[in-house]
């Protein structure tokens, strides 16, 4: 049982618009009947989900913080930087996030032939035509593979195929860090490292905050308490925020609930503290 008078917030969650498979209405109304506070929705290079999400929310007593997670590449790894309070108007990031998009759909053609070459029967069309209305990656690759009977789960089809290290992946993003990085910070947003054990360079993550991130995900439920106490020294060393969320997929990765990591609203103070100082 939480803490009478604590407030809580998940700053991690997907929808349909990008790999979540929980629609916006869906999101808020598990956030509202879990008690959260409030939530961000970070979805992969779209905003398309956050005048929904903030719609439904104003309805209910939550707060979202509209957000967004931009995918990055640097030295063949693909690195995601977090964006919160974003202004989800401003042109410029429309504009780069439209070609993000045309990236990914150009992606699932190289993987789809990948795999194809690995004799798994499937189309880039099917993977679209399955998903018409989301901004497709990886976890939409697994989910047709899942359907076709061609893997037994989607953490398979990570394993075997797509995972970052396996056969079938494609990289292919076109944003640095530092242009992710920038365009968050130009549409008036909070730049925050996403989970931060996937960098395994630490010359990458001194470099990032030379870039101007502004944050770390130090909670994140792959990270355990030493690994969050390691972000959490970083931080403090290096003045920048912290933030935590669950990374909430829907039933795109069963085993992560929204809220089943929470920290406490101070955070979202501080983030909106750090935003009027921009
Ligand atoms: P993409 O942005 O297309 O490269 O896909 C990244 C997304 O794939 C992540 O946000 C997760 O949703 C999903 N993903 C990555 N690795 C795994 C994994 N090992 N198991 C399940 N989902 C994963
Ligand atoms: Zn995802
Ligand atoms: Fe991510
Ligand atoms: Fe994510």
């Amino acid at each position: 049982m939480d803490q009478v008078g604590v407030r809580l917030v998940d700053l991690h969650t997907h929808t349909n618009c990008s790999d979540g498979t929980f629609a916006p209405l869906k999101l808020i109304n598990e956030a509202a009947s879990l008690g959260l506070s409030a939530i961000a929705v970070t979805d992969h290079d779209t905003v398309a989900g956050l005048r929904p999400s903030l719609e439904v929310a104003a309805e209910k007593n939550l707060e979202v913080l509209p957000g967004i997670e931009l995918s990055a590449e640097y030295d063949g790894s693909e690195i995601h930087i977090l964006g919160y309070l974003i202004d989800y108007e401003n042109k410029k990031l429309l504009k780069q996030l439209d070609i993000l998009q045309k990236n990914r759909i150009e992606r699932i053609y190289e993987m789809v032939e990948k795999l194809n070459g690995l004799e798994l029967e499937l189309k880039a069309e099917d993977v679209f035509s399955a998903f018409p209305d989301s901004i497709v990656g990886r976890l939409h690759v697994a989910r047709v593979l899942l359907q076709r009977g061609l893997v037994s789960s989607t953490q398979e089809a990570f394993q075997k195929y797509i995972g970052d290290t396996c056969p079938a992946y494609v990289l292919g993003f076109k944003l640095s860090p530092k242009e992710a990085i920038q365009l968050i910070r130009e549409s008036g947003g909070i730049p925050v490292l996403a989970h931060p054990y996937t960098i395994k360079s630490d010359t990458l993550l001194l470099e990032l905050i030379k870039e101007g991130i502004m944050g770390l995900e130090a909670y994140y439920p792959e990270h355990s308490q030493a690994v969050t106490n390691f972000y959490l020294n970083l931080a403090r060393e290096n003045n920048l925020l912290v933030t935590g969320g669950s990374d909430f997929h829907g039933d795109g990765k069963p085993n992560v609930k929204m809220g089943c990591l929470k920290v406490y609203y101070e955070l979202v103070d501080e983030l909106k503290k750090a935003r009027m100082k921009l």
